[in-house]
């Protein structure tokens, strides 16, 4: 973690929309209308835990931007998941959703609680309590929530059956959610997938071979966990993974599925025997080919950019560098894809499974990935195009394209 932010996460994220409002030459009344939260919900989350006390939890919805469509994000459950973070979250899903074009606007949650020292009955009374104070900012046309760190299928499940008492069966009211009660094939490994597929992209563009790449991933949760998969099935060499009590590391390789295999069982990866424990600090200095954080935000700050390695970094985690680390990375020629485009996997195929709520279809998983497939590539095909008309980074051609995007919708619906 970065020891001193200066900045809120909101902050930093909107150095990033600033940069891009600029090149635009943004209006000032725009560029706020824009910047700004739309609408900010905070909730008291009162929970009786296994011991019979009460405890009482602060959670957030925030919808950032509704021009495009319904809003849409994510819910995190994590200590850190204070106001300015989630809105943070919120902003990178307006740009997000409009830098792969699904029709969505940006929006996020979050409780502030540690979902790893809860009990399954604490988080389904503190999921049920959470759901029940913001279900009037949601709806399958209004604000659709998914999982994110700390929450899962199984969190989406409670989602669902609390909105559901209300309301009546929804399924479409939340994505991520169990195939079983409606979830999409292929949800859970999308947003590992669809950052494999541009770290592909991006290997091709730097003729580098993806298949002999050396890789190290931070987070071995839902996203980090599928792409290290991923990136193994496709001949890369996955050197090291960490989780949040720390990492893994083998020079010649990890055995990616024997990883996976320990974490279901409930093990923490810093434990596999085929390889050296490493810290999460260290891991993220290794020497290798592609660095991709797929943990939490701000990972990689100004103390510890200078002494990255890696050649690329695929930022499958939502704002895992500071600016003052992209600035510092950018000078040393690492180059960066941006969250925006690099996790949008998750987001794409949120929106498939919400096509199939809406029509009552389901859809194979070739068609999924195919799909999703697509969609990653017309993303990353825009922002290179852009990259090398304007001489800019990918991350500011990605704002610079999500911005355009939203700034256009909101003229032509009358908003400025
Ligand atoms: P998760 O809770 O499933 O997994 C998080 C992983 O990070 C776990 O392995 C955990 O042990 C590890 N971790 C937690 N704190 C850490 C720390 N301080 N240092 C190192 N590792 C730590 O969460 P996830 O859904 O995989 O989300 C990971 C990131 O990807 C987040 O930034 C999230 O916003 C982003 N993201 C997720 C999705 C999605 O579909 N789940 C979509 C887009 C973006």
């Amino acid at each position: 973690m970065n020891t001193s932010p200066a900045m809120s996460t909101f902050d930093e994220v909107n150095v990033f929309f600033d940069r891009a409002a600029d090149r635009l030459g943004m209006a000032d009344g725009v560029r706020e209308m824009l910047r700004s939260p739309w609408r900010e919900l905070r909730v008291t989350v009162p929970v009786r835990m296994d011991n019979g006390e009460i405890e009482v939890f602060t959670g957030y919805r925030i919808q950032h931007n509704g021009a495009r469509g319904p809003y849409k994000g994510g819910v995190r459950f994590h200590p850190d998941a204070d106001v300015e973070e989630v809105r943070a979250l919120a902003s990178l899903m307006t740009w997000k959703t409009a830098l792969v074009e699904i029709p969505f606007g940006g929006a996020k949650g979050g409780v502030q609680c540690d979902p790893l020292t809860m009990s399954n009955g604490e988080l389904n009374r503190l999921t049920r309590r959470y759901t029940q104070n913001i279900e009037h900012l949601l709806g399958v046309n209004r604000d659709i929530p998914a999982p994110d760190l700390g929450t899962n299928a199984q969190t989406m499940a409670w989602m669902m059956d609390a909105y559901g008492q209300i309301h009546g069966h929804t399924p479409g009211i939340v994505t991520g959610k169990p195939v079983e009660l409606g979830g999409s094939v292929g949800r859970d490994s999308a947003t590992g997938r669809g950052a494999i597929y541009v770290t592909t992209e991006m290997a091709k563009d730097m003729n580098m071979d993806p298949a002999g790449a050396r890789i190290v991933v931070q987070g071995f949760g839902q996203v980090g966990s599928w792409a290290a998969r991923i990136a193994a099935e496709q001949g890369c060499t996955v050197i090291a993974v960490s989780d949040v009590d720390g990492g893994t590391f083998n020079s010649q390789g990890l055995d990616v599925e024997a990883l996976v295999k320990l974490k279901d069982e409930g093990g923490s990866v810093q434990n596999f025997k085929g390889g050296e424990s490493i810290s999460n600090n260290d891991l993220l200095e290794l020497d290798c080919d592609i660095l991709i954080p797929a943990a939490i935000d701000r990972v990689i700050h100004a103390d510890n950019a200078p002494r990255v390695k890696a050649k690329v970094i695929i930022e499958a985690a939502n704002h895992p560098l500071t600016p003052e680390a992209d600035d510092i990375l950018n000078d040393r020629g690492i180059r960066i894809v941006p969250d925006i485009l690099v996790n949008a996997g998750g987001v794409i195929v949120s929106y498939f499974e919400w096509t199939q709520n809406l029509y009552q279809h389901t859809w194979d998983m070739d068609r999924v990935n195919d799909e999703l497939s697509k969609i990653m590539t017309r993303a990353f095909t825009s922002v290179k195009d852009r990259v090398q008309a304007e001489g800019v980074t990918y991350r500011e051609a990605a704002f610079l394209i999500g911005l355009e995007r939203v700034a256009h919708v909101a003229e032509l619906r009358g908003f400025i």
